[in-house]
């Protein structure tokens, strides 16, 4: 399992909505994927049509009570092989309980642990903060991808983020890859917007992933009819820039498996 942490310490930013619908993009292109909500705002909960006060048991239980396992709350999304362990405004309280327990940077990853092979992806969907709930997700995962905003404040911002990762990397997670930082709500065709990009390629090099996400309304008012833009208006320009980010995400472990089949 792949295990993708979705970071920025901004909000605003595109982290839900590229939790979502790269969630959605893995999942139709057959891969089993577990998206984890743990934004206490539960918005890529209500971005599937779950309503978060309506739950029962959330993240929130899984983390606090190690009698609740992962599977007592999962819930389908209208996509076929994506689950959502969805959240609601309880998880705040999760930083308390938190603090208390032992281990307590380790906790969803030890919790994950044996879904382990039930999925090829799983997705984690952070708020925009370095909270101890932002910690357990950098430590339960493989890899993180930074969305950001398009504009010239983003790279003073995107240092802060780097460094932080640099601290993870050190103190609780060495295996954590950065897999890259994603170029959202780019203005279609201006000159401003190719030049930003260029200066992020510029001082950031391979870092920035190839895929560019452009401003576009279908995916702001997809989360209002509480699906991912792969269902709400597949064709659109949206749904296809988040193909096109599932495919480079993939590719790494298209291209090992190549390979590995050469050297048999
Ligand atoms: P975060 O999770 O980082 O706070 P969101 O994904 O919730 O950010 O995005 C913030 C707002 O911007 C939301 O209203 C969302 O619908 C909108 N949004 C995000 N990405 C795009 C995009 N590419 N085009 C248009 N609107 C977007
Ligand atoms: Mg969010």
């Amino acid at each position: 399992m792949r295990t993708i942490a979705i970071t920025n310490l901004k909000g605003g930013c595109g982290k839900t909505t590229t939790s979502v619908n790269l969630a959605a993009a893995l999942a139709l292109k057959g891969y089993r994927t577990l998206l984890i909500d743990l934004d206490p705002q539960g918005h890529a909960t209500l971005g599937f049509g779950v309503i978060p006060e309506n739950l029962k048991q959330t993240i929130y239980d899984v983390i606090v009570n190690p009698r609740v396992s992962l599977q007592r709350v999962l819930v389908e999304s209208n996509v076929p092989r994506l689950v959502i362990a969805p959240s609601n405004v309880l998880l705040s309280g999760a930083e308390a309980a938190l603090m208390q327990m032992q281990n307590r940077e380790h906790v969803l990853m030890k919790r994950l642990e044996k879904y382990e092979r039930y999925f090829d992806y799983c997705i984690i969907d952070c708020s925009p903060s370095l909270s101890l709930l932002t910690l357990n997700a950098l430590d339960a995962a493989t890899e993180v991808i930074v969305p950001v905003q398009t504009h010239y404040y983003s790279i003073e911002g995107l240092k802060q983020v780097l460094e932080t990762l640099d601290i993870v990397q050190n103190r609780f997670n060495p295996l954590l890859h950065i897999r890259g930082i994603l170029l959202t709500l780019a203005e279609q065709g201006t000159i401003l917007c190719q030049d930003v990009e260029k200066q992020m390629r510029d001082y950031f090099g391979e870092l920035i992933l190839k895929t560019v996400i452009h401003r576009n309304i279908r995916l702001a008012e997809a989360p209002g009819a509480g699906e991912s833009i792969m269902t709400y208006d597949r064709m659109n320009e949206g749904a296809k820039e988040y193909m096109q980010l599932a495919e480079e995400i993939c590719y790494e472990k298209i291209r090992l498996t190549q390979t590995d089949f050469v050297n048999i």
